[in-house]
């Protein structure tokens, strides 16, 4: 999806290694990717999620968000009842065909978290930019369904949303085996820093909120990515509610994450983006994205990992997708 990664930092990704960190002392072994050719077949990337320097990066007052700050006092003042205006019902029916698939009352509970969500981050243009209530709401609508049923913050840790027009360019760090580090320009669609900051391409946005089946869509990756910070370590593993649930996860996520490795180095076909191959923390992301938008392929293939997501979500995309 338009992602050009210099080669210099696409070859020394290949030979990190990742030590998933020991969360509450009985999670995911230490994996490492293991073919460098499942990486350099690897289609466009569809974002690369860490924190890094950002050029041209913009905070020029005059784009601090007037249509934000507008929005947000209007949800502020009715937090019970958010006034769902029928434009954006409309807007949102255009713009992210998911909404109107949902059961009513998920729609209802999802204009209170979308209200929730635009009260607590704040939405940001960049690069001349100028958010519209479209861009604010469609993004807002998407990264709320992965909370709908959250009590409380959608977010609690996000402070920022930026948006960009259109893929934007920033410096890729890589540190390889041998500890060498490169620096490279890369072109993003999506980052989710763990300070507590998701930047996004608009029109990578839109394409992904349009179409439904493709199980690509960035905003559900990077919001995936906040989930998976919150409790500390960006590790494929969000915040789970006991032992048991954490046991469950990292057996599944493991056993999937591997199975999947091994299918990309025989080239076999997958559900699963070849993305989720860069580590276990994109893993997770890329399969938030095909639990929403290929539920049934998902669930067939990996039937467990599919219930992991339905059970963490608390929700079950077949239901709406056929
Ligand atoms: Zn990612």
């Amino acid at each position: 999806m338009g992602e050009d990664i210099p080669s210099g930092a696409r070859g020394n990704a290949l030979l990190e290694s990742f030590l998933v960190p020991d969360k509450h002392g009985l999670l995911i072994e230490s994996l490492t990717i293991r073919s460098p050719a499942v990486s350099q077949s690897a289609p466009p990337q569809l974002a690369f999620c860490r924190r890094s320097r950002l050029e041209g990066f913009s905070n020029s007052p005059n784009l601090l968000g007037v249509i934000w700050q507008a929005l947000r006092k209007r949800f502020e003042a009715h937090n019970e009842e958010p006034p769902f205006r029928d434009e954006w019902i409309a807007m949102l029916r255009t713009n992210l065909p998911l909404y109107s698939r949902l059961p009513e009352s998920l729609r209802a509970t999802l204009h209170q978290r979308i209200a929730r969500f635009v009260a607590s981050v704040r939405f940001e243009g960049c690069n001349g930019l100028e958010l519209t209530e479209e861009m604010i709401l469609t993004v807002a609508a998407q990264a709320c369904l992965l909370v709908i049923h959250r009590e409380g913050k959608p977010f609690p840790k996000l402070k920022n949303v930026y948006l960009y027009p259109s893929t934007f360019s920033s410096i890729q760090r890589r540190t390889d085996a041998m500890g060498v580090v490169t620096e490279g320009e890369a072109h993003r669609l999506g980052e989710s820093w763990r300070t507590g900051t998701i930047i996004l391409a608009w029109d990578s946005v839109l394409r992904g909120a349009r179409e439904i089946h493709d199980g690509q869509n960035v905003t559900f990756h990077e919001f995936a990515h906040e989930l998976d910070h919150e409790d500390g370590s960006t590790d494929g593993a969000p915040e789970l509610p006991d032992r048991a649930a954490y046991r469950s996860w990292a057996r599944v996520f493991t056993q999937s994450y591997q199975d999947f490795l091994d299918r990309l180095h025989h080239g076999q076909k997958t559900v699963l983006d070849p993305y989720g191959a860069t580590d276990p923390a994109e893993f997770f992301a890329v399969a938030t994205e095909a639990f929403f938008e290929k539920p049934h392929p998902l669930s067939k293939a990996r039937p467990e990992l599919y219930e992991e997501l339905r059970q963490y979500y608390g929700l079950d995309p077949r239901e709406w997708l056929s």
